[in-house]
Order: C-alpha cells, then sequence, then structure tokens
C-alpha cells in the first residue's frame, strides 16, 4: 500500500478531513486503503495540511519517502504537525469551532451544558473513510482534554472564524 502525492486531476474530489473541495492543480495527499466497501484499495483524498492535523500516520509514512516529501514545499512544518498529532492523538479529534447556537449540547469532557453563544470546539472521529461528528467540548476543557496547547491554530485551520 503506497500512499501518494499529486496534483489533483479535477477539482471534484473533496478533502477527506475538513470536507471541502480541493482545487484543480493543488498538490494532494491519497491515503491508500483497503476497500471498505469490497475488494482492493481505495485512495482517500486530503489537502496535505488537514492530513497532517488529521492523519498523521500515513502522511509521515509519505514523508519518510524523499521522493514524495520534495514536492512539497512545506514538508517540514507538515511533518512537524504530524508528529506533535501522534504524541497528542486527541488533537486529530479537532474539526473546528463555533460559538454554540443552543444551550442543549453536553461537554464530551466535563458532562456539563455548553451555554449558549458559548465558544465550543467540534469533535470528530476518523471511521469508514471520513470524518464522522464526535459532539463538542467547551473551550476552556480543551486544554485538559487534548493535553496540549496547541489548539487554537488547529481549530482555526478548520474553523478561521473561531474567536476573532
Ligand atoms: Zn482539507
Ligand atoms: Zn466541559
Amino acid at each position: 500500500m503506497t500512499h501518494l502525492i499529486e496534483p489533483a486531476s479535477s477539482g471534484r474530489a473533496k478533502c477527506r478531513a475538513c470536507g471541502q473541495p480541493i482545487d484543480k492543480g493543488e498538490l494532494r495527499f491519497g491515503e491508500r486503503a483497503p476497500n471498505a466497501f469490497g475488494d482492493g484499495e481505495m485512495t482517500l483524498w486530503f489537502h496535505p495540511a488537514c492530513a497532517a492535523l488529521a492523519r498523521p500516520e500515513p502522511l509521515l509514512e509519505l514523508l519518510a519517502e524523499a521522493s514524495h516529501a520534495e514536492l512539497l514545499d512545506d514538508a517540514a512544518s507538515l511533518q512537524r504537525d504530524a508528529e506533535t498529532s501522534l504524541q497528542h492523538p486527541r488533537l486529530c479529534r479537532i474539526a473546528g469551532g463555533q460559538r454554540s447556537p443552543t444551550g442543549r449540547a453536553r461537554c464530551r469532557h466535563c458532562k456539563e451544558l455548553i451555554a449558549k453563544d458559548e465558544w465550543r470546539i467540534a469533535l470528530g472521529f476518523f471511521e469508514d473513510g471520513r470524518m464522522q461528528p464526535g459532539g463538542f467540548i467547551h473551550d476552556s476543557c480543551a486544554a485538559e482534554y487534548f493535553g496540549s496547547d496547541e489548539i487554537l491554530e488547529r481549530v482555526r485551520h478548520f474553523s478561521p472564524e473561531f474567536k476573532t
């Protein structure tokens, strides 16, 4: 199973981490995985920066091959982000963040309600080839839940308006 990096041949594929289209001609990371629905393999496409946050293992496998790594201008920062993700695996669950639209969701960390309009971080779990919604935590619970202080930048990768 060999992962790949290549310019996107069309603008139709969506990133499996952020859900946004990958522009035609933009470099995309392909994670080769067993086909969940039949024989053979399938390719899951990602923005390389999204893979560093959400799928560190396959991206690090790719970066270990110099011929692949040299295609990427930002290989060093991708490597660093992916290693941080491996050290603190819960960071891979960050799927974005927003002000809570209601006061009904419970924090997955402290189990208390998240007040309306309070900042919350959305969690996702990578299953069946994509990020599945996994609930929310209080922004104030984030440091304890993730065990890292590299949180804000990662939330803003998926939700640029977070806490602005
Ligand atoms: Zn993406
Ligand atoms: Zn909480």
